[in-house]
């Protein structure tokens, strides 16, 4: 797996009186198997950007390549980055809707038109790696807290097999044990299944612990990219 971006710029509301450039000029490569801190204050680009890489939000200018795949080509599949490039939204409430855990994870590989075993098989695997036990899977998602939430949510896009993982600030709203465990989770996960992982977060602090390579965002732009190690060799 590998993505590249471009020369990427986009606006929101492009060519009118309300024109905002979110993204300016981003150049990035993310290759397999990498733990990625994608850092920044509120309003620095970093959901735009991440939107870009399964496709919810297109370029107003630049390319993007999926494993050497042109993205924007009329012949792309972007159906099948979407199960490929695994979002998981900052509140979790978003991805929940079904009445119960285990019929909640396997929403998205029903959807793939799966083996209704493979299915299950999938659920069961995805609930494992995040940590929760099979006394969850008849519980309402509604009913859990915002640690569990998250997990399900996580879970759900796990069960759809993608490439890489992204998830926007998994820790926003859990209290400081909630944001240690979640994070101790996800590092466990990515150690295990070696999935690409990228982190999004406006705190520094919270993901630097975890993350091998730093990508600091600022005013829409790429401010810093680099291994972690080399952010902290001056301190
Ligand atoms: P975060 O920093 O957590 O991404 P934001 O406050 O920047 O949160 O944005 C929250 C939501 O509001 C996002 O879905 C974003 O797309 C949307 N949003 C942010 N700024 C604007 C804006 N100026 N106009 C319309 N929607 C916006
Ligand atoms: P972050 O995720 O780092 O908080 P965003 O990608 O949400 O940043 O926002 C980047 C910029 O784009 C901000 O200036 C924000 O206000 C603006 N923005 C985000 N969403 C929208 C939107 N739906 N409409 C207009 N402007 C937006």
């Amino acid at each position: 797996m590998s993505i590249i971006l471009d020369k990427i710029n986009y606006s929101y509301n492009n060519g009118t009186a309300y024109e905002k450039q979110a993204l300016r000029d981003i150049n990035l490569v993310i290759n397999d198997g990498e733990f990625i801190g994608l850092i920044g204050h509120t309003g620095s680009g970093k959901s735009t950007l991440i939107q870009h890489l399964n496709g919810l939000i297109k370029a107003s200018s630049g390319n993007i390549y999926y494993n050497g795949a042109d993205i924007y080509d009329k012949d792309y599949k972007m159906k099948d980055l979407r199960s490929k490039v695994g979002l998981v939204f900052q509140y979790p409430e978003h991805q929940l809707f079904e009445t119960t855990v285990f019929k909640d994870i396997c929403f998205g590989p029903k959807n793939l038109k799966l083996d209704p075993l493979e299915v299950d098989l999938r659920a069961y695997e995805a609930m494992k790696l995040v940590g929760l036990g099979e006394d969850m899977l008849d519980v309402s998602p509604f009913e859990l807290s915002g640690g569990q939430k998250r997990r399900v949510a996580i879970a759900g896009v796990l069960a759809m097999k993608p490439d890489i993982l992204i998830l926007d600030e998994p820790t926003a709203g859990l209290d400081p044990r909630g944001r240690d465990e979640i994070l101790d989770q996800i590092e466990k996960l990515h150690r295990e299944t070696k999935i690409t992982v990228i982190l999004v977060s406006h705190s520094m602090e919270d993901v630097a612990k975890y993350v091998d390579r730093i990508i600091v965002m600022n005013k829409g732009e790429v401010f810093f990219d680099d291994e972690k190690r080399k952010v902290f060799a001056n301190y």
